[in-house]
């Protein structure tokens, strides 16, 4: 039996996962690690801003959802990786310390660069998370999400959709 490691829970990591488990069935252990058990869908983060969706609707447990893939989930933070010896060292979370593996798949999506644009943190709000769409939210709730420029630029505050 292999031990498939498939780090990342974002929509790389989870199809990736659910696929091997699908085509390798149950001869070979499927793990999916992570550092938060919460999926966000993020494309609903836009409408999560404009207040068209509430949290509930736009995110699921990962724990639950792996369980009927038959993909064992664990939540933890990732803080080395040892190819060579092909082991992974997590830092907190459901392990602490090393875990082995057979074969890695890494799936850890990108870092936003903003700081290398000046002004950004000031003048600009992104949407890579809940907790930075609230924001939005608060202060645009009475926009419909097809006014959102013009509602971003009575805030003279553009929003960043990143992908
Ligand atoms: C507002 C918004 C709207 C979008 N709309 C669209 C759209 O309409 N259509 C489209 O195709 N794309 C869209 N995108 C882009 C799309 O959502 C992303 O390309 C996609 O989510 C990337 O998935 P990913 O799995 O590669 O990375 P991510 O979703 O970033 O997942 C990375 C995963 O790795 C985990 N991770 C990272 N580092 C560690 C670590 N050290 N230890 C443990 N875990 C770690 C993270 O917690 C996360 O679970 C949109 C993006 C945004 C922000």
């Amino acid at each position: 039996m292999a031990k498939v490691l498939v780090v990342g829970g974002g929509f790389a990591g989870v199809v990736a996962a659910e696929s091997l488990a699908q085509t390798l069935g149950s001869d070979h252990q499927i793990t999916l690690a992570a550092r938060s058990h919460e999926f966000v869908f993020y494309p609903a983060l836009v409408r999560l801003a404009f207040g068209k969706a509430e949290p509930d609707d736009i995110t699921f447990d990962l724990r639950e959802a792996m369980l009927d893939r038959k993909v064992r989930f664990i939540e933890g933070e990732v803080a080395r990786i040892h190819l060579d010896e092909g082991y992974i060292t997590f830092a907190g979370g459901d392990v602490v310390g090393e875990m082995a593996y057979d074969f890695l798949v890494l799936a850890l999506g990108r870092r936003l660069a903003t700081e290398r644009i000046s002004g950004f943190f000031e003048h600009c709000q992104h949407l890579r998370r809940q907790s930075s769409a609230k924001p939005v939210r608060a202060k645009g709730a009475q926009c419909d999400a097809d006014e959102a420029s013009e509602c971003a630029q009575k805030e003279k505050r553009p929003v960043h959709v990143s992908g």
